[in-house]
C-alpha cells in the first residue's frame, strides 16, 4: 500500500439523476470522505443553467430556474446515450421546459441535442457535454478540498444503464478532462460502502443485502452478494421514471387545485409561479419525512396573491400511495430474477432521498414481514462513498480490503435470426465481464451471398421488439447449401460494461467485428475532442465572468464609496471638484447600471481607473485641507485632553 502521498488523488462520484455527490479516500484518517461543495453541502444539484452572461452549475442553477426554465438544464441523465426516438426520451421531453431535437443520423439512431441561449447566442450541447459540465464541477469541488488537481475518477450508472449509456457517461469524462478509470453499478458501489460499514468478515458464509435506491427520477432494486469481500450482483430491476419528483409533482397539483379552490385562479399556466411552487413541495415533501404536518407558505404566488395550506403526512401518503406501492413490484422481480426467497435476504439497504419517507420504509418493511432496514449508511452519500473507495482501491491507496466487483449484464444481448426470432447469447444477469461464442449459428438459405448480424437487447423472443443496438454484414460468402456454413459469433462484454460483437466464417478470415456503441449515437472522437476544447473555453468565460463580478462589484463599492466623500466634504468643496467629480461619479453609476452584464472583466477595470483619475486627486486635496485643520484642532483641543487626565 502506497503512503497516500500521491500526486493524484482518485475520487468517487455518484453522478445523479437529480443530485450528484462527491468523495475522496483520505489516507490520514484511513477512510473515504465525503466532500461538501462551496456552499457546505454535501451533494449538489445536477443541474446547469445558461443566462445572458454566465453558466452556472449547481445550487446556482437551481436557483435561477424559474425565471430561466427553457435555459436551464436537469436530468440529462435521462437523455445520455438514448436517441432522439426512444420512446422514454419522447415522453420526457413533452414535460421538459427546455428544447430537446433530433441532429444527424439514420432515422434509427438519430442523434439528440439540447439547445439554449447562451451569452445570447443559440448553442446546442450533446447530453455527454452537459453531464461533463457537473463532472467538472464535482472535480472542482474535490480539488478545493484536497488542494491539488484530480485525474483519476470512478463515476457510477444505473444498474440498468445500458451499453451505449456507460460509452456516453465515460466519454462525459473525457469532455471534463478526467481519466474515467471505471464506471460501477450505482448499487454495487452502494453495497460496498454497506460491506465496509458492517466489516463483512471473511469467514462469513456470504450474506444477501437488498439494494433498495429510491432517487428523485429512478428507482433501481438489485440483489448483491457480498461474500469474503466479493461484492457480486445478482440481478437488477427498477423503475426508470418513478423518483421524489413524482411525489413532488402529485403535491404540486394538490396545491394548483388548493389555490384554485380558495382564490378561483388558475395557475398552472404561469411557469414561474409553478416552479415556487414546486420547490416549495419539494422542501414541505422533506420536512414531512420528519414531522407529521407542515405547511406552505409563498408570498405574492400569483398575481399579488400570498399563498399558504398546511398538509400533513397522513395527506402526503395518501395522494401517492399508488406510486409507493409501485416501489415493491420491482422488489418482487428483483428477487424472482436472483432465484431467491425474501428469507434468504440478510439486509434490506436503504439508498437514496427518497428512502427517508417513512411510508416507503414501512411498506418495505412490511414486504419483508418486518425485517428491520438497514439505515446506517447516510442514503445520500452511500453511493459517491462506494465510488471513492473503489476508485482507491484501484489507485493502489486505502486499506488491505480489495472487493472484486461483479456486475451482470441488465438485459438479455442476443442477434435476431432469420424469421425474426431473438437469439439470446447472453442471458440477463450474467456476471460481467464475460464473453460467450456461439457456434452454432449458420446460413438460412442455398447459396446465401451475406449475412446480416443485428444485435438487440431486451427480453422479448421477437427480436425487432427489443432494442436494436447496431448491425453490421458479412459479404462474399461461398456459395454453400443452407446449414452447412457455420459462423462463430462472440459477444463480449468487458469490466465496464461495454459490448463488443464479432462474427467470423469459421475456415476463414471473413471477420466482422463491431463495438456496439459506435451505431448507437456515441460521439466520434473528433466530437469529443471538439468538446474538450469547448468545455476549456467555457471554463475560461466562467473565470472571465467571475473576475467581471468581482471587478463590477468593486467598481460598485468604490462608486458608493465616493458618492460618501463627496458628500462629506460638503461646503468645503470647491464648486469647480465638486461638479468635476458629481459628474464623473454620475456617469459611472449610468455606464455601470447599463453595462453591469459585461462579461469583459477589463471594461471594469478601465471604468474604475477613469474615475479614480478624477476622484483620488480631489479627494487627497480635501483629505490635506483636513489634516491642516485637524491639526488646529488638535492643537486646540490638547488643554481640554490634559483636563480629562487629570481628573
Ligand atoms: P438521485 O440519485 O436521483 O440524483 P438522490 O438519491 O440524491 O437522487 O435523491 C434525491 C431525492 O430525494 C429528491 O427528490 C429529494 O427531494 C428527495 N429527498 C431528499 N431528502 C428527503 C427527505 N428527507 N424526505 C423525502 N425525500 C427526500
Ligand atoms: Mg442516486
Amino acid at each position: 500500500m502506497k503512503s497516500g502521498k500521491e500526486e493524484c488523488p482518485t475520487i468517487g462520484i455518484d453522478l445523479g439523476t437529480t443530485y450528484s455527490c462527491v468523495g475522496a479516500w483520505q489516507p490520514q484518517h484511513d477512510r473515504v470522505e465525503i466532500i461538501t461543495n462551496d456552499l457546505g453541502n454535501r451533494t449538489t444539484p445536477s443541474w446547469v443553467a445558461f443566462t445572458e452572461t454566465q453558466r452556472l452549475i449547481g445550487e446556482a442553477a437551481t436557483n435561477q430556474a424559474a425565471s430561466n426554465p427553457s435555459n436551464t438544464i436537469f436530468d440529462a441523465k435521462r437523455l445520455i446515450g438514448r436517441r432522439f426516438n426512444d420512446t422514454m426520451v419522447q415522453k420526457d421531453i413533452k414535460l421538459w421546459p427546455f428544447k430537446v431535437i433530433p441532429v444527424a443520423g439514420t432515422e434509427d439512431f438519430k442523434k439528440l441535442m439540447i439547445v439554449v441561449t447562451y451569452r445570447g447566442e443559440e448553442k446546442q450541447f450533446a447530453p455527454e457535454e452537459i453531464s461533463s459540465m457537473l463532472l467538472i464541477k464535482m472535480k472542482e469541488i474535490a480539488e478545493a478540498y484536497l488542494g491539488r488537481k484530480v485525474k483519476n475518477a470512478v463515476v457510477t450508472v444505473p444498474a440498468y444503464f445500458n451499453d451505449a449509456q456507460r460509452q456516453a457517461t465515460k466519454d462525459a469524462g473525457v469532455i471534463a478532462g478526467l481519466n474515467v478509470m471505471r464506471i460501477i453499478n450505482e448499487p454495487t458501489a452502494a453495497a460496498i460502502a454497506y460491506g465496509l460499514d458492517k466489516q463483512v468478515s471473511s469467514s462469513d458464509a456470504g450474506k444477501n443485502v437488498l439494494v433498495f435506491d429510491l432517487g428523485g427520477g429512478t428507482f433501481d432494486v438489485s440483489v448483491v452478494k457480498i461474500k469474503k469481500d466479493v461484492f457480486e450482483v445478482k440481478a437488477v430491476s427498477g423503475d426508470t421514471h418513478l423518483g421524489g419528483r413524482d411525489f413532488d409533482n402529485r403535491m404540486l397539483n394538490h396545491l394548483v387545485s388548493e389555490f384554485k379552490r380558495k382564490h378561483n385562479k388558475d395557475i398552472s399556466a404561469n411557469p414561474r409561479a409553478l416552479g415556487r411552487l414546486r420547490a416549495a413541495c419539494e422542501k414541505v415533501k422533506r420536512l414531512l419525512s420528519s414531522t407529521a404536518e407542515t405547511s406552505v407558505e409563498i408570498d405574492c404566488l400569483y398575481e399579488g396573491i400570498d399563498f399558504s395550506c398546511s398538509i400533513t403526512r397522513a395527506r402526503f401518503e395518501k395522494m401517492n400511495m399508488d406510486l409507493f406501492h409501485d416501489c415493491l413490484f420491482p422488489v418482487e422481480k428483483c428477487l424472482k430474477d436472483a432465484k431467491m426467497e425474501k428469507s434468504e435476504i440478510h439486509d434490506i439497504v436503504l439508498v437514496g432521498g427518497s428512502t427517508r419517507i417513512p411510508k416507503v420504509q414501512q411498506l418495505l418493511q412490511d414486504f419483508f414481514e418486518g425485517k428491520e432496514l438497514c439505515k446506517s449508511i447516510n442514503p445520500d452519500e452511500a453511493v459517491a462513498y462506494g465510488a471513492s473507495f473503489h476508485a482507491a482501491i484501484l489507485a493502489g491507496v486505502g486499506s488491505a480490503k480489495n472487493p472484486i466487483l461483479m456486475d451482470v449484464a441488465p438485459l438479455s444481448l442476443g442477434v435476431s435470426l432469420y424469421y425474426g426470432d431473438m437469439r439470446v447469447i447472453i442471458p440477463r444477469n450474467t456476471a460481467i465481464p464475460t464473453q460467450i461464442i456461439d457456434r452454432q449459428l449458420s446460413t438460412a438459405v442455398d447459396n446465401q451471398v451475406s449475412v446480416r448480424f443485428a444485435v438487440y437487447e431486451g427480453e422479448n423472443p421477437i427480436a425487432n421488439q427489443n432494442n436494436l443496438l447496431g448491425e453490421f454484414f458479412l459479404y462474399n460468402i461461398p456459395p454453400a447449401p443452407r446449414g452447412t456454413l457455420r459462423f462463430d459469433v462472440c459477444f463480449n462484454i468487458d469490466v465496464n460494461g461495454i459490448l463488443t460483437v464479432s462474427a467470423e466464417l469459421v475456415g476463414t478470415d471473413n471477420k466482422g467485428k463491431i463495438t456496439i456503441s459506435n451505431h448507437s449515437g456515441r460521439l466520434s472522437k473528433e466530437e469529443i475532442d471538439k468538446m474538450v476544447k469547448a468545455a476549456e473555453k467555457y471554463k475560461a468565460e466562467d473565470e472571465e465572468r467571475k473576475k467581471a463580478i468581482n471587478l463590477k462589484n468593486k467598481l460598485e463599492n468604490y462608486v458608493y464609496e465616493v458618492k460618501g466623500s463627496l458628500r462629506g466634504f460638503a461646503k468645503r468643496i470647491n464648486i469647480k471638484d465638486k461638479r468635476k467629480m458629481g459628474d464623473a461619479i454620475e456617469h459611472t453609476a449610468q455606464w455601470l447600471e447599463w453595462n453591469h452584464l459585461l462579461a469583459e472583466a477589463c471594461k471594469f477595470e478601465e471604468k474604475m481607473e477613469e474615475l479614480k483619475s478624477v476622484c483620488e486627486p480631489i479627494i487627497a486635496k480635501m483629505n490635506q485641507q483636513k489634516d491642516d485643520s485637524t491639526k488646529k484642532d488638535v492643537n486646540r483641543a490638547s488643554p481640554k485632553i490634559e483636563i480629562i487626565e487629570l481628573d
